[in-house]
């Protein structure tokens, strides 16, 4: 029995994604089918279509989905405290809710699930194929995590759950910021800038965010909308100085979320204060040049790495959009269709003229 066909795009190999029609299942008691309003695209996103990230399966990519539940069973609807209508964020972690790693939390190393079965990331192959946001129906399984999106809040901004859900988990509950504390964040994309509004909303007492050269010069001229204080181009001015001309000290927490950016974990712990606290989250894509471990030692630094985000972090995060006291909205945003999904991505990679939009979203339908 199926419930007609959905149109998706199926990364098939690296730099090949092919329109497909897929059968919409038939939901049963402790699942759902969600119809997709908007897919938010990351870096990952671009590292699946390159190839840096690639399972050797076809796949139909899109961990940053936001739809209208259009079916559900009675069992699901109970457990996740949702109905048939509303609007949700997925997940991109799905929790069998039973086995230890996710008794404690820690559903990212959940025994049944884990890293190898992420929304986004699941073979096509594996029924009903449907386990992503490039198509207009999403499968929702049993074990999937879904949080309602707070009445108002357009699908596209909503998108923002995930990044906005990362920076508060990786610039506030990891490194436990305080009221008053010094926040460097490296990296001003959209988690850097999700990072620095987190942290100010924490009360971070000050806030710096740096970028490197023209491709970050938008994404640096909107910080300071999202809690920034001060803003550095890496390639024009050394940021350790620039913090300790502006604060006369140096931070008391460093987030890292750069991308492929091996020098700046050297720079994070260049900027942060002895004993203080530096989180890494963005993955290094490669090892780290020139970079003396004894820093670590004399400042007895706390360094802390940072892997996804957690139920609690992305209620906050939809919270936080929802009260629009951070220009979210307003974010230089591409939307595209299916149709132009791979134009978009390419350009997020860096790959066409001029520089990419801040946020991208694919909007299936
Ligand atoms: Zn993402
Ligand atoms: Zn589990």
């Amino acid at each position: 029995m199926s419930t007609g066909s959905a149109r998706a795009l199926v990364l098939a190999k690296p730099r090949t994604l092919i329109g497909y029609e897929l059968t919409v299942p038939e939901h049963g008691d402790d699942d759902a089918v969600l119809r997709v309003e908007a897919c938010g695209l990351c870096g990952t996103d671009h590292e699946q279509y390159t190839g840096h990230l690639f399972g050797g399966f076809a796949f139909v990519p899109g961990h940053e989905t936001v739809g209208v539940i259009e079916a559900i069973g009675g069992g699901a609807a109970r457990r996740w405290g949702v109905m048939a209508g509303d609007r949700v964020a997925v997940e991109v972690f799905q929790s069998c809710r039973e086995c230890d790693a996710c008794r404690a939390g820690a559903y990212q190393r959940c025994e049944r699930h884990g890293l190898g079965d992420m929304y986004g990331y699941i073979p096509v192959d594996k029924p009903p194929g449907l386990w992503g946001g490039y198509a207009d129906t999403q499968y929702l399984g049993p074990d999937a995590i879904v949080h309602r999106v707070p009445e108002g809040l357009d699908p596209a901004v909503a998108t923002l759950f995930n990044p906005l859900g990362a920076g508060v988990r990786w610039a506030v509950t990891v490194p436990q910021t305080k009221p008053g504390d010094i926040v460097a964040v490296l990296g001003p994309g959209v988690r850097g800038l999700s990072a620095a509004a987190a942290a100010k909303e924490a009360g971070a007492g000050f806030v710096m965010v740096t970028g490197r050269g023209q491709r970050d010069a938008e994404r640096l001229s909107v910080a300071p909308e999202f809690g920034a204080d001060l803003t550095v181009d890496v390639t024009g001015a050394d940021p350790v100085r620039a913090l300790r001309d502006a604060t006369g000290g140096l931070a008391d927490v460093v987030v890292d979320v750069t991308a492929k950016a091996p020098e700046a974990f050297a720079q994070a712990i260049a900027l942060a204060r002895p004993a203080g606290t530096v989180v890494v989250a963005g993955t290094r894509g490669g090892p780290v040049p020139e970079f003396h471990a004894d820093h670590i030692v004399y400042k007895e630094l706390r360094i802390v790495g940072a892997l996804g985000v957690d139920s609690a972090a992305y209620s906050a995060a939809l919270d936080l959009l929802a009260t629009g006291r951070y220009p979210f909205a307003d974010l230089p945003r591409r939307v595209v269709g299916l149709d132009d999904a791979e134009g978009l991505i390419r350009s997020l990679a860096g790959e066409t003229s001029g520089p990419p939009p801040v946020h991208g979203v694919i909007a299936p339908r």
